[in-house]
């Protein structure tokens, strides 16, 4: 009788299991003594597990992104999927190796672009300033020099008719001062013409430095490729890991952790470049994410029991 009991008790439990293995696939995820217990518990239950120092990341902050990773999916399906638990089976591990060592070396291509850019951008417009500047000079010694060029003919032209000595005393004394002027003049041109001299100079020094930073954009491009997603992997074994490789910043991370999630849910991907399930991180909102109605699509059409 007691044997009859046990028998039909231990079909019932595996009947339970499968069943629920079946519908709530996730629960995999969770040690077989917290489903004995906990039957009605459908949650993932997730720990942090190691955290590598040299991501300059504490586990407590790690722990926070999960959480609010764990909230995407929360607040984007208003239903509790994941619950944090230190004796969880499903572990999130932060392994850094040449990956993260590459990441940070593009990042560090990135900044210094931005950089040159920058000031590219900053010396354009100064010489834009410039030019203008410098047309202004150009057309203000030109009338000068027309003016000039008017007043010194007037007076030649005056002293070819004057019959009188003291006049034309006085227009030999204008032309004198004239041609002391004059010399000002040339002054100004010579001045003028050096700083002509110096602008084109800067106009060959920008060009090229133009062109030598889009030689370094075009190098870089081949590295700056979009990030995938799978710098993060889930595992699913006797160990149930989700293992972090490589990101860019703390938004990044968040993102990837919540993907990763995502394929503990039996989740596969999407092709919405703007949804959390998009094999790239690319189009996605990293800092405000929400889950897009494609993600919800996955949920609700998983595969069950793979
Ligand atoms: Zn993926």
């Amino acid at each position: 009788m007691m044997r009859e009991f046990f028998v039909v008790m231990t079909i019932g439990v595996l009947g339970f299991f499968a069943y629920q293995t079946h519908t709530e696939p996730q629960t995999r995820h969770n040690s077989l003594m917290h489903r004995l217990t906990h039957p009605t518990d459908v949650r993932v239950r997730y720990r942090i597990g190691q955290v590598d120092e040299r991501f300059g990341l504490g586990r407590d902050e790690v722990k926070r992104l999960a959480h609010e990773a764990v909230m995407i999916w929360h607040d984007g399906t208003g239903s509790e999927w994941f619950v944090y638990d230190e004796d969880a089976k499903l572990t999130i591990n932060l392994i850094y190796d040449e990956r993260q060592i590459e990441t940070n070396e593009r990042q560090k291509i990135r900044k210094n672009l931005d950089k040159l850019q920058k000031r590219h951008q900053a010396d354009i417009i100064q010489l834009e300033s410039d030019r203008k500047q410098l047309h202004e000079q150009f057309d203000f010694l030109q009338k000068e020099l027309a003016d000039w060029q008017a007043k010194y003919n007037r007076v030649q032209e005056k002293l070819q008719y004057t019959q009188d000595p003291t006049t034309s005393q006085m227009l030999i004394l204008q032309r004198n001062e004239l041609i002391e002027k004059r010399y000002n003049l040339n002054e100004q041109k010579r001045r003028y013409e050096i700083t002509q001299e110096n602008f084109n100079q800067r106009v060959d020094k920008i060009n090229t430095n133009a062109h030598a930073l889009n030689q370094e954009i075009e190098q870089a491009k081949a590295r700056l490729t979009p990030r995938e997603f799978h710098k993060g992997e889930f595992q699913h074994g006797s160990d149930t890991i989700i293992n972090i490789y490589e990101f860019e910043n703390v938004n990044e991370l968040r993102l990837v952790l919540a993907h990763e999630l995502g394929h503990a849910l039996y989740l596969d991907h999407n092709d919405d470049p703007t949804a959390l399930m998009y094999p790239y991180a690319q189009e996605q909102d990293l800092k405000n994410f929400r889950l897009k109605q494609a993600d919800i699509d996955l949920l609700n059409t998983r595969q069950f029991y793979k």
